[in-house]
């Protein structure tokens, strides 16, 4: 199946954009009698816009009201369509944060699951990666392991090793596994990987195999590539995704514009009014997910900015963005002198239903205090368990203060920093 979609993204990516739009509405139309059909949350909406299950590809779309991510978890399982068609395979579950600090549980098929790997593939193909190479995967709460393979997407390739290691350990035990590890290509978090960078360059560290250093989902600081230039003289690839929709763009290997990818998801870029944005001019970033039916996501406010793009001197017809404006997060400074990534408690999160947005600010080497936007106050028995999941997350037993707020501040273009740092 993965080969399939492989050999049609070959052409779909040089497709006629219009052919391309025509496409997705018909399957947006699908999605939306499946959504019509099986989730009370989504008839109501879809009726309201006037969608007709008769023409299902008519022009409610437009009339449909964007989906805030609050909105989103406000409506919890009667978002999901149930049952999702059969043939669309099992439906796993998952918790994210995304790129506001809201948590939410989304719920994935194994049909957006093939999607999620088709894509993986093709951006391995797009750069070239020698597939053979080893792969270090740092992500948050990824065990020390080492597998034979990078992932399942590489099925049918000669494809390995790969080796992972958790982002919440200190930066120079981070470093000191790759020193031995020596791999060739580096993936983690883009806040990481700018650490780890900056690290490497003072203590004159030589990933001498490296190749390439790929980031993901985070806004990428100014000086990120220069970093990862100056610090192992491999270039930077980054690519744009979020839990709840899957890729959403790879960055092109000539031009480094991000192509949307088309064939998964229709991404609209809108100003403050929701009218759409003309090249070069930056707004919301909302996605429809074509594929998953256990969840559909119609005009989805992923809470991200992105600048739109023009066409790519590539020949590759996908739309493009120039640069995204998602969640950033500090790395967390330890009692003992090192930095980490921090880790979200999402779990005892999606227990705690009244949390609606949080965000965590570390004041002193010893103590975090947890910002919450709250539907209802939190009993002391939830505040206790909270203040417990933070602690265990970061992996230190801070002094955790827990502040309700009315909201949580955003810098100017919308981006909020989920976990800011403030020890000097
Ligand atoms: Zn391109």
């Amino acid at each position: 199946m993965m080969e399939v979609l492989r050999a049609q993204f070959g052409e779909s990516e040089r497709a006629e954009p219009a052919e391309i739009r025509a496409l997705q509405r018909v399957q947006i139309g699908l999605l939306a009698a499946h959504a019509h059909a099986h989730s009370a949350f989504w008839r109501a909406r879809l009726d309201t816009a006037g969608f007709d299950t008769e023409s299902p590809n008519g022009g409610w779309f437009e009339a449909l009201p964007i989906l805030t991510r609050s909105e989103a978890k406000a409506a919890g399982e009667a978002l999901f369509a149930n049952p999702a068609p059969p043939s669309h395979g099992k439906i796993d579950r998952m918790k994210t944060s995304g790129s506001t600090g809201t948590p939410l549980e989304i719920a994935k098929t194994d049909l957006a699951q093939v999607f999620w790997y088709a894509i993986t593939l093709r951006d391995s193909l797009w750069h070239r990666r020698n597939l053979q190479g080893k792969l270090a995967a740092i992500r948050v709460g990824t065990a020390r392991a080492t597998h034979a393979g990078w992932s399942p997407a590489y099925a049918g390739y000669a494809n390995g090793p790969c080796v992972t290691f958790d982002a919440r350990e200190d930066i120079d035990a981070q470093l000191d596994w790759l020193l031995a590890e020596q791999p060739d290509v580096l993936l983690t978090h883009a806040s990481n990987l700018h650490a780890l960078a900056c690290r490497s360059i003072e203590r004159g560290c030589r990933l001498h195999r490296l190749n390439e250093a790929r980031s993901f989902s985070e806004r990428l600081a100014p000086d990120l590539r220069e970093r990862v230039r100056e610090a192992w003289n491999v270039p930077l690839t980054d690519m744009y995704s979020a839990n709840e929709v899957g890729y959403i763009a790879l960055q092109c290997p000539e031009s480094g514009l991000y192509h949307v990818q088309s064939e998964d998801v229709m991404i609209e870029i809108v100003d403050a009014e929701g009218r759409p944005c003309a090249p070069g001019e930056t707004g919301r970033v909302v996605a429809t997910s074509l594929h998953n039916f256990a969840m559909p996501l119609i005009r989805y406010d992923l809470g991200d900015h992105a600048t739109a793009g023009g066409p790519c001197p590539c020949g590759r017809t996908l739309p493009t963005l120039e640069r995204i404006l998602g969640r950033t997060r500090n790395m967390l400074k330890l009692p003992g002198g090192g930095t980490a990534w921090p880790g979200f408690p999402m779990n005892t999160l999606m227990r705690l239903d009244a949390v609606r947005e949080l965000r965590m600010i570390q004041h002193t080497l010893e103590e975090i205090e947890v910002e919450l936007v709250l539907a209802r106050p939190l009993s002391h028995a939830d505040e206790a368990a909270l203040a417990d999941a933070v602690r265990t997350r970061l992996g230190h037993p801070f002094r955790i203060r827990l502040t309700p707020v009315a909201r949580i501040a955003r810098s100017q273009g919308g981006k909020m920093e989920d976990f800011e740092c403030r020890v000097i």
